[in-house]
C-alpha cells in the first residue's frame, strides 16, 4: 500500500515511481494507492475506487471502476450506476481558452536580464524573459534545477553572480515549504499580516471563502494539518499587495478536488487583480491549466542547469515532454490531460509527428 507517493517529486519522478509500484504487481497479489495527482493516478491504475462524502464526518468508498469511468465519475460528482449525485457542480479542464490571441495585444511591461548563480556546486544559467500583467507563468522542470533559485532571484533574496540586476518589483511569495512559527489562530495570523486583503469584500469571494477556511480558523497556526497550512499560506501570499506572485508548489498537501479549486482561486484573482503570477507546479493537469506560458527548466539537476525563455504552453509542454519520453492526449469529455501509455499506438504517432501535448481536443480515446 501506498500512500500519495507523489507528494514533492516532480513529474519524472513521478512516473518511475509508477513504473516500479506496477512492477510490484504479481498474478496473487494487490497494490492499493492513495494519489492526489490525477494523471499520475491514470498512468498507474488498472481500477479506481471514488471516496466521497464529508471531511471529518464520513466517507463512501465506490466499487472499483475501469480508470477512464473513475476518473470520470470523481470530476463529474456522479455516480451513473446508483443514480447518485455527491457533488453540485462538475469539474472541467479547459485549458488556456483564447490565450493565444489575448498575448498578441499584451506588451512585455517587465524584462529580466539574462543571470548566472552559482550555489555551492550547482550553476544556474537563466535567459532573459518578459511578462506582463494578467499572465500566469508556469516553471517546469526536474527537482534541482533551480526552479525555487529563480524565484529568490526574482524576489531579491538572492543576488545574481556577477552585476546584473533584476528590476526592483513588489512581490509576495509562498514558499516551497511552510514553517508555522506565529503563536495564535488563522484569523488572528490575516488580521496581522492581510488586514486589508482579508476584510474585502472581493478577497473574501474570490479567495478565502472557495478555500473553505471557515472550519478551522479559529484554530491555532501551529495545530493545523499540511493541506490547511497550504491553503491558509496561499491566502497568505495572495492577500499581500504586490506587482508579482511567486507560488512555489502550491498543491503539496492537497487533494485533487482542492487542487481544482486553488488553481480556479489562483487563476481568477491574477486575472481580476491583473498581476503576474510564477508558478512553479508538478501535477501536470494543475500546470497546463494555470498556464498561459511556461519557462522549462532544463539540464543536470544539482550540478548545472538552464533556465529557457517564456514560451507558449505549446511549445514548452511539448519540449519538457519530449525530454521525459512522455506523450499526452486530452479526455474528449472534460477535457483532462491524459498520459498514454509507454508505446501504446497513439504514443508512438505523437511521438513520430513530434506532437508530445495536445491543446486541441482529439476524438480517439481510450
Ligand atoms: P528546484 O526548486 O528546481 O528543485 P532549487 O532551486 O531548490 O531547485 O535548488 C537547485 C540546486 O541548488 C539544488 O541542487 C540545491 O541543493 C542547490 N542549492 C540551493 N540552495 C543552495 C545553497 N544555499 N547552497 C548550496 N547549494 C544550494
Ligand atoms: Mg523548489
Amino acid at each position: 500500500m501506498f500512500d500519495e507517493p507523489s507528494s514533492y517529486l516532480d513529474v519524472k519522478q513521478r512516473l518511475s515511481a509508477a513504473r516500479i509500484i506496477r512492477s510490484l504487481l504479481r498474478p496473487d497479489g494487490y497494490v492499493i494507492v492513495v494519489e492526489h495527482d490525477l494523471s499520475v493516478l491514470d498512468y498507474l491504475s488498472d481500477y479506481i475506487c471514488v471516496l466521497y462524502g464529508q471531511p471529518a464526518i464520513y466517507g463512501v468508498v465506490t466499487l472499483p471502476h475501469s480508470v477512464r469511468e473513475g476518473i470520470n465519475i470523481f470530476l463529474d460528482g456522479h455516480i451513473p450506476t446508483e443514480n447518485l449525485r455527491f457533488r453540485e457542480e462538475s469539474l472541467t479542464f479547459r485549458i488556456a481558452e483564447g490565450t493565444e490571441e489575448y498575448l498578441i495585444e499584451k506588451s512585455r511591461a517587465f524584462q529580466y536580464p539574462s543571470m548566472e548563480k552559482t550555489l555551492g556546486n550547482f550553476k544556474l544559467s537563466i535567459e532573459s524573459g518578459g511578462f506582463s500583467d494578467s499572465e500566469i507563468i508556469v516553471m517546469m522542470g526536474e527537482n534541482g534545477t533551480g526552479k525555487t533559485t529563480f524565484c529568490r532571484l526574482l524576489a531579491g533574496a538572492l543576488k545574481p553572480d556577477g552585476d546584473e540586476k533584476v528590476p526592483e518589483m513588489k512581490i509576495s511569495m509562498k514558499p516551497q515549504t511552510i514553517t508555522p512559527k506565529f503563536e495564535g489562530t488563522v484569523r488572528q495570523l490575516f488580521f496581522k499580516k492581510i488586514k486589508a486583503a482579508f476584510l474585502s469584500p472581493q478577497f473574501q469571494t474570490d479567495v478565502v471563502k472557495p478555500l473553505k477556511l471557515d472550519d478551522f480558523i479559529d484554530q491555532e497556526v501551529k495545530n493545523l494539518s499540511g493541506g490547511e497550512l497550504q491553503r491558509v499560506a496561499i491566502v497568505l501570499a495572495l492577500g499581500m499587495p504586490a506587482d508579482i506572485y511567486l507560488i512555489d508548489e502550491p498543491s503539496a498537501y492537497l487533494d485533487s478536488e482542492q487542487r481544482i479549486i486553488v488553481s480556479r482561486v489562483i487563476k481568477r484573482f491574477i486575472m481580476h487583480a491583473k498581476k503576474t503570477a510564477f508558478i512553479v507546479e508538478h501535477d501536470f493537469i494543475m500546470a497546463t491549466y494555470l498556464a498561459d506560458r511556461v519557462i522549462v527548466f532544463d539540464g543536470e539537476p544539482g550540478i548545472d542547469a538552464h533556465a529557457n525563455e517564456p514560451e507558449s504552453l505549446l511549445t514548452g509542454c511539448n519540449s519538457f515532454l519530449k525530454n521525459l519520453d512522455v506523450t499526452f492526449r486530452r479526455d474528449p469529455t472534460n477535457f483532462r490531460p491524459r498520459i498514454n501509455k509507454l508505446n501504446s499506438q497513439l504514443d508512438q504517432e505523437q511521438k513520430l509527428g513530434g506532437n508530445y501535448f495536445f491543446l486541441e481536443d482529439v476524438e480517439k480515446s481510450s
